[in-house]
C-alpha cells in the first residue's frame, strides 16, 4: 500500500479496511485524469477501491466466519463528499457460510447497513438536511433522486429510532393542518398528535373528523392510555369529544393550549375594534357573534380563580 492509499484509508476511516486503488469519474461513469491548472467538474466522484484486512463477518448476526461460499460481485456504495465531490467506495462483498445462522450470507462491510446503497454516515447527514430544507433541495446537493433522498433519510430514521431509549407519552397534542386547495386528495386536513413534553410527532391520520383521532385513540394499550395525563387541542370540538368517548381516558384533563386562547381573543379584540372603527349605531349588533366569542362568554361561568389565572394568562 503506498503512502497516498494509506493516507486516503486514514481519511475514509474504517478500521480493518485499506484503500488499493482511487481514480476519478465523470457523471457518465468514464475515468477522469486531472490535468494540471484544470478545475474538476463538481460531479466528478472520487472512487474508493477498498480491500478488508480482516477476517469477514456475517451481515446476518454479526459473526465472524472462516468458511467462504464464493467471492462477489463488485458493489458501490455512496459516502459523505470529499471537499464538495462525491465519494464511492467499491469493494466486492463474498459471500459467507455462516455457522450461527445455518445459511449463505454476505460479508458485513463496516460502512453500511446490508442492503443499503448509501453509507450510514451519508444517510446520517441527508436526514440532518432534511430537517432543516426541501427533500428536493437536499437531493439536488446530493446528486440524487428525490426518491432516493427519502429512503435514505427514512433508513437514518428507522436506525436511530430502534437505538434510543422509550419515551413515555404523558402529555399528548392533537391539532389539524390544512393541506392547502391544491390537492386531489378526499380530505383536505389531516390530524396531527405529537408528544408535547419533545415536540415529536407520533401520528398522521387523514382528516380531522371524531373519527380520525379514534383511529389513532385505538391503538393505545391500557398501559399507555394511564400514563397520559393530559391532552392539549384547539377547540375544534370532534377531538375532545374523541377523548371523552374513549374507555381508559376518564382521567385525562383536556386543556387548549394558549396559542388557540391568544388567538381567539385577538380576534374578538379586533373586532370591537373595527367595529368602533368603520360601524355606528345598529350595525354594532352585528358583532359579538361565533366561535372567537365564545371563550369570553366562557368567563362569566368561570371561578374566580380560573377567572385569575386568565388575567395572568393575558397580562
Ligand atoms: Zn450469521
Amino acid at each position: 500500500m503506498g503512502q497516498r492509499n494509506v493516507i486516503l484509508a486514514r481519511v475514509l476511516g474504517f478500521d480493518g479496511w485499506s484503500v488499493i486503488e482511487s481514480f476519478f469519474e465523470n457523471a457518465a461513469g468514464a475515468r477522469v485524469r486531472p490535468v494540471g491548472g484544470y478545475d474538476l467538474l463538481r460531479d466528478t466522484r472520487l472512487v474508493l477501491r477498498v480491500r478488508s484486512r480482516w477476517l469477514p463477518r456475517c451481515s446476518g448476526c454479526g459473526e465472524a466466519c472462516r468458511e467462504l461460499h464464493e467471492y462477489g460481485k463488485a458493489r458501490r456504495w455512496r459516502d459523505k463528499a470529499w471537499a464538495d465531490h462525491p465519494v464511492v467506495i467499491e469493494y466486492a462483498p463474498r459471500r459467507l457460510k455462516c455457522e450461527t445462522c445455518v445459511a449463505h450470507t454476505v460479508e458485513m462491510v463496516a460502512w453500511a447497513d446490508p442492503q443499503q446503497r448509501q453509507s450510514r454516515r451519508l444517510q446520517h447527514q441527508i436526514a440532518m438536511e432534511c430537517a432543516a430544507a426541501p427533500l428536493s433541495h437536499v437531493a439536488e446537493r446530493h446528486f440524487m433522486s428525490w426518491s432516493a433522498a427519502r429512503r435514505a433519510e427514512a433508513h437514518a430514521i428507522t436506525r436511530w429510532e430502534r437505538t434510543r431509549t422509550p419515551i413515555e407519552l404523558r402529555q399528548v397534542g392533537v391539532d389539524e393542518k390544512f393541506l392547502g386547495r391544491r390537492n386531489k386528495l378526499a380530505e383536505k386536513f389531516v390530524t396531527i398528535v405529537s408528544n408535547l413534553e419533545t415536540g415529536e410527532p407520533l401520528w398522521i391520520g387523514p382528516g380531522r373528523s371524531k373519527e380520525t383521532l379514534k383511529g389513532w385513540l385505538t391503538t393505545l394499550s391500557t398501559a399507555d392510555k394511564q400514563r397520559i395525563d393530559l391532552f392539549s387541542m384547539d377547540m375544534h370540538a370532534p377531538f375532545a369529544l374523541a377523548v371523552e368517548e374513549t374507555e381508559g381516558l376518564e382521567h385525562v384533563v383536556i386543556v387548549h393550549d394558549p396559542f388557540h386562547i391568544m388567538k381567539r381573543v385577538g380576534e374578538a379584540i379586533d373586532e370591537v375594534r373595527r367595529a368602533i372603527f368603520f360601524r355606528s349605531g345598529p350595525e354594532m349588533r352585528g358583532i359579538g357573534r361565533g366561535k372567537r366569542w365564545l371563550l369570553l362568554r366562557a368567563w362569566e361561568r368561570n371561578s374566580e380563580v380560573q377567572k385569575g389565572q386568565l388575567r395572568m394568562l393575558l397580562a
